[in-house]
């Protein structure tokens, strides 16, 4: 029988937790926590992981503008270098978890991937994405770039244009074929747009979990799990009521996410993620926390979102 494709889109608290300083081993134990999973899960499926990058690419940021001597690199470049960084840090660490398990030669690999994007989206013209360090209080923030307010605190924000097409998808296809495990779509891919027959980087980050949803209807995806640092979409979240949704079905999905219940940026763009993919015939979608991803899949934890099918 076929193993079905599974899609694992890791949050940013898959390498430095919440009040973390975030020191490399701190990052590689975090990034052990959901990649034992995804090693016991490759046994019984083809598996694509896809990676945000919003503190590393933020931290980028702020490092090369504290250097005024060595030349400024845009967004574009600082993306491709995070898809290297965690690219390697998951593709090591699942070598190890998958050795430790008797599966020593499953192929692995980290792909740089771009993804076009629309020059007129309308996204362009405010940035909604937050990366890099998160500040308390929004007078802390190093001024002179857009700072807006989040749930964890104030943030940089860039602008975030939505993705149009993964540039590799015909590549990642046949390595799914051939039972490759796929690290790709880091930090929602290099932005680029098309000119002519060429294509050319673009100051922004996509989001990785719109991203996803896009590689899962290009490259033919089953499951999608999104794995974050929360248990799932919760209604009334930040008030007394707040409350997480076990199921959703996809009509109420949309209803609360055009209700303004998940916020641009952060959770909207996961619920916004599940709907598409479901919508373009995918299985099964949800929302978990990095360290239940398997508890979801047995459908024992997160939000699970019931398609036009049921399930
Ligand atoms: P990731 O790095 O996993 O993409 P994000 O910060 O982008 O993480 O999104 C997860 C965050 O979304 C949570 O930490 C939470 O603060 C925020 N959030 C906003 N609205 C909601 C909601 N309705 N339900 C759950 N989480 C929410
Ligand atoms: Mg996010």
């Amino acid at each position: 029988m076929q193993k079905p494709v599974l899609l694992v889109a890791l949050g940013g608290n898959a390498l430095i937790r919440k009040g973390q300083e975030g020191t490399l081993t701190q990052q590689f134990q975090n990034l052990a926590v959901p990649i034992r999973q995804i090693a016991r899960l490759s046994a019984t499926h083809k598996i694509i992981i896809t990676h945000g990058n919003a503190p590393q690419v933020g931290s980028l940021l702020l490092q090369q503008e504290s250097c005024p001597s060595v030349a400024k690199l845009p967004l574009e470049i600082l993306v491709a270098q995070t898809q290297g960084w965690i690219g390697y840090m998951i593709e090591s660490t699942l070598d190890s978890h998958l050795m430790e398990l008797g599966i020593p030669f499953h192929p692995i690999v980290s792909l740089i991937s771009y993804v076009v994007v629309d020059p007129k989206d309308p996204a362009f013209s405010a940035p909604t994405k937050p990366i890099g360090p998160i500040y308390k209080r929004k007078k802390d923030a190093p001024s002179g770039y857009p700072i807006i307010q989040t749930p964890k605190g104030y943030r940089r924000a860039v602008v975030s244009p939505r993705p149009v097409t993964i540039v590799e998808k015909r590549e990642i296809k046949r390595l799914i074929e051939e039972d490759f495990i796929v690290i790709c779509c880091g930090g929602g891919g290099i932005p680029v747009i098309r000119e002519g027959r060429a294509f050319s980087g673009v100051d922004a980050v996509i989001d990785k979990d719109l991203a996803s949803a896009k590689l899962a209807e290009e490259v033919g995806v089953d499951i999608f799990v999104i794995a974050t640092d929360v248990p799932g979409a919760a209604l009334d979240f930040s008030t007394e009521q707040a409350r997480f949704l076990k199921k959703v079905t996809l009509k109420k999905a949309e209803q609360y996410l055009v209700a303004g219940q998940f916020p641009a940026g952060s959770m909207g763009p996961k619920v916004d993620a599940c709907i598409r993919f479901l919508k373009n015939n995918g299985k099964r979608a949800m929302i978990t926390s990095i360290d239940a991803i398997e508890k979801a899949l047995e459908g024992k934890a997160g939000t699970q979102f019931i398609g036009l099918v049921g399930h």
